[in-house]
C-alpha cells in the first residue's frame, strides 16, 4: 500500500472520468468535484491501479467489490447532500462510496459486516489524508448494517451499497422527516431497481422506482440470510 502515489497521470484519468459520468448524466456540482479529487486507484488492490478510472467495479476481498464509479455517483446524486447532513452507508466496502459522501459535506457513519474490509477502508482513508492533501472523515462500525445504526439515528440521509430483496423496515424508521432513502431492491442481483424513498412525515413514504443495477447482496437479518 505504501507504493501508492497521485500522479499528473491519474488526476488526468480521473478528470475523463468525470467528463463520461457527466455525459452520462450525472450533473451535481459538488459530487463530480468530490470525484475529480478522490483518487479511486488508493482503494483498489495495486494490481487494478491501471483500471481504477475505467467505469467498472473492481474486486478488493471477502468477495466484495469497490462500485463502478458511475453507480457511485448516480446513488450520490439520489441523495441531494446538504452540508452536515448525517448520511448512514451500509456496506463501507473500500470506503470510496463513503468517502465520496464526506468530501460532499455529509457526516457520515459507515457500516460493514467484514470486519476486514472495514480495518482496511479506515487505513486507505488515512493514506489518502496524508498524501493527498485531503481530510476525509467518516465514523465506522462493524456489524449488520440492515438494523441501522439505531443509537446514532436518525440521519437525514441513508445509502445502502448492496443488493436487497426489500427496504429494510430498520432503516426507513431511523430517517428522519424529510430524509431520503436509496437503495438496489429486487431477487435478481443482476437485475435489481434503484429504489428512492422520501419520509413524508412519521408514516408515509413516497416511494420512486428508478434504474437497474447489479450489486452483491446485502446479507443479514433484514436482507438475505
Ligand atoms: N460502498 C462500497 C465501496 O465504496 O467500496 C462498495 C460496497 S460493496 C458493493 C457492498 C458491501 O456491502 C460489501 O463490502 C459487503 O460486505 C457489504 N454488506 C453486505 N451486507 C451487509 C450488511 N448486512 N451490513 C453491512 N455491510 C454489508
Amino acid at each position: 500500500m505504501l507504493n501508492y502515489q497521485d500522479t499528473y497521470k491519474h488526476k488526468g484519468l480521473r478528470l475523463q472520468l468525470v467528463e463520461l459520468l457527466k455525459r452520462k448524466g450525472i450533473h451535481n456540482e459538488a459530487l463530480l468535484n468530490a470525484m475529480s479529487q478522490l483518487p479511486r486507484h488508493y482503494f483498489l488492490p495495486l494490481e487494478f491501479e491501471q483500471h481504477a478510472y475505467e467505469d467498472k467495479a473492481f474486486p478488493i476481498g471477502e468477495d466484495q467489490t469497490i462500485s463502478q464509479p458511475y453507480t457511485v455517483a448516480y446513488q450520490t446524486q439520489l441523495l441531494s447532500i446538504q452540508a452536515n447532513d448525517k448520511v448512514l452507508e451500509i456496506g463501507t466496502g473500500s470506503g470510496y462510496q463513503g468517502s465520496t459522501l464526506a468530501m460532499c459535506g455529509a457526516n457520515v457513519y459507515t457500516i460493514e459486516r467484514h470486519a476486514s474490509l472495514s480495518n482496511k477502508a479506515l487505513k486507505t482513508i488515512a493514506l489518502i489524508n496524508q498524501h493527498c492533501g485531503l481530510n476525509i472523515h467518516v465514523n465506522a462500525f462493524i456489524g449488520d448494517g440492515t438494523k441501522g445504526l439505531p443509537e446514532h439515528g436518525p440521519f437525514n440521509k441513508i445509502i445502502v451499497t448492496a443488493g436487497a430483496p426489500s427496504v429494510p423496515k430498520a432503516l426507513a424508521n431511523q430517517l428522519a422527516i424529510g430524509g431520503i432513502l436509496v437503495i438496489p431492491v429486487g431477487q435478481d442481483n443482476q437485475a435489481l431497481k434503484m429504489v428512492k424513498l422520501t419520509k413524508l412525515d412519521a408514516t408515509q413514504f413516497k416511494t420512486e422506482v428508478l434504474d437497474q443495477f447489479s450489486f452483491v447482496p446485502l446479507i443479514g437479518q433484514n436482507g438475505w440470510q
